[in-house]
């Protein structure tokens, strides 16, 4: 007999991104090129001294301090974890749970209903405007009405592009009976950070901001993300996570691509650059194209005629592969593109202006 799961997981389907083998991938807003030479070289060097033998240094001491220094705050007010996922399930599991809720604005990253329900959190749904955007009234009816423990904000808004309005944010630090989490994991984008009111004084008691090495910083392949989190967090923190969670090649890896820092947030401006010529062009296409502050563009391919499914086997048919979003609710005939390299831009524009021919 096949055992059975638990049974809230029965019904739980888990987070699919098809990995397909096509020469241009602009699917998972990944950086277009890897970290800069150097960086390689120096960690090469870095990873010779490693004593392999001996467990991580628990509480990634180093890593912490030098990202507090990015930051100028207190190294005791940052988190590190396997990715920002790693830190969203942490926060899921210390502040949700069972008979408690958990918030979203939909449409946004599947991650967080997808880890509320995996630690058996109940979600609550709250509904953005088609622009993205969230709206004070839809904030204040969802945590009025549902009380969540945790509320989910993301700036800029995956799959959107558009960043949370800082209103927004403001009125859920006063209302929001428990935590507000905004995930930046595009904040290097945007024209304001969470962080900002994290201030010495020590900033809102309630509010958690999530920032990934997986996007500008090029190092996805790393899985390493962090947290500015209040005060005397960490410790409840330390309850769930397993002893030596970030490993020492990932501590190391994220204190010597800190020393790239400039050059890695460098990259945002060819990002940008290329990000408006492909939106141009998805307009004059006439796509319908969401305004983005992001590294990716969602578009709607319904005003062309052709199904969003359509579009999206037609360009892997061209090797090239989006996200096709076409299925997710209120996302109906939508594909997510993500800035590449000039080149790769180039195949997805001409692949696209074919296959709408
Ligand atoms: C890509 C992405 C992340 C990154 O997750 P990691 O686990 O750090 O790779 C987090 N949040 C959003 C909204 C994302 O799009």
């Amino acid at each position: 007999m096949k055992p059975p799961v638990r049974d809230d997981l029965r019904l739980l389907e888990g987070y699919h991104s098809p990995q397909i083998d096509v020469e241009v991938r602009l699917n998972t807003n990944e950086a277009p090129v890897g970290p800069p030479p150097e960086f390689s070289e120096a960690l090469a060097s870095e990873l010779r001294n490693v004593e392999w033998h001996r467990y991580p240094d628990r509480t990634a001491s180093g890593l912490r301090a030098d990202l507090a220094k990015l930051h100028d705050i207190e190294p005791e007010r940052i988190f590190v974890a396997n990715g920002s996922n790693e830190v969203l399930q942490t926060v899921c599991l210390t502040y949700g749970g069972t008979g408690r809720s958990v918030a979203t604005f939909e449409p946004t990253y599947a991650m967080y209903g997808q880890i509320a329900r995996s630690t058996q959190s109940a979600v609550v749904e709250g509904e953005r405007h088609v622009d993205g955007s969230v709206s004070v009234f839809e904030l204040e009816r969802v945590i009025e009405r549902h009380q969540p423990s945790i509320v989910f904000l993301c700036s800029p808004n995956n799959p959107t592009g558009t960043p949370e309005r800082f209103e927004v944010l403001e009125r859920a630090l006063e209302i929001a009976p428990g935590l507000v989490v905004v995930d930046e994991a595009y904040g290097q984008f945007a024209d304001w950070s969470a962080i900002d009111l994290c201030d010495d004084a020590g900033g809102p008691p309630n509010l958690v901001v999530t920032r990934t090495f997986s996007k500008t910083w090029a190092m996805a392949g790393a899985r390493l993300g962090y947290a500015v989190i209040p005060a005397g967090m960490a410790p409840e923190f330390e309850k769930v996570v397993l002893p030596y969670h970030v490993d020492t090649f990932k501590q190391i890896a994220g204190r010597v691509a800190l020393r790239f820092a400039d050059q890695m947030e460098h990259r945002v401006a060819a990002i940008v650059s290329e990000r408006e010529r492909i939106e141009t062009t998805l307009g004059r296409l006439g796509l319908n194209v969401w305004p983005s502050q992001s590294n990716f563009i969602l578009f709607r391919t319904s005003p062309t005629g052709r199904s969003g499914d359509d579009v999206w086997q037609a360009l892997v048919d061209r090797s090239v592969l989006v996200r096709n979003c076409s299925g997710w609710p209120r996302l109906a005939d939508c594909l997510r593109v993500t800035v590449g390299t000039p080149p790769e831009n180039d195949s997805f524009l001409e692949a696209l202006a074919e296959v709408l021919a």
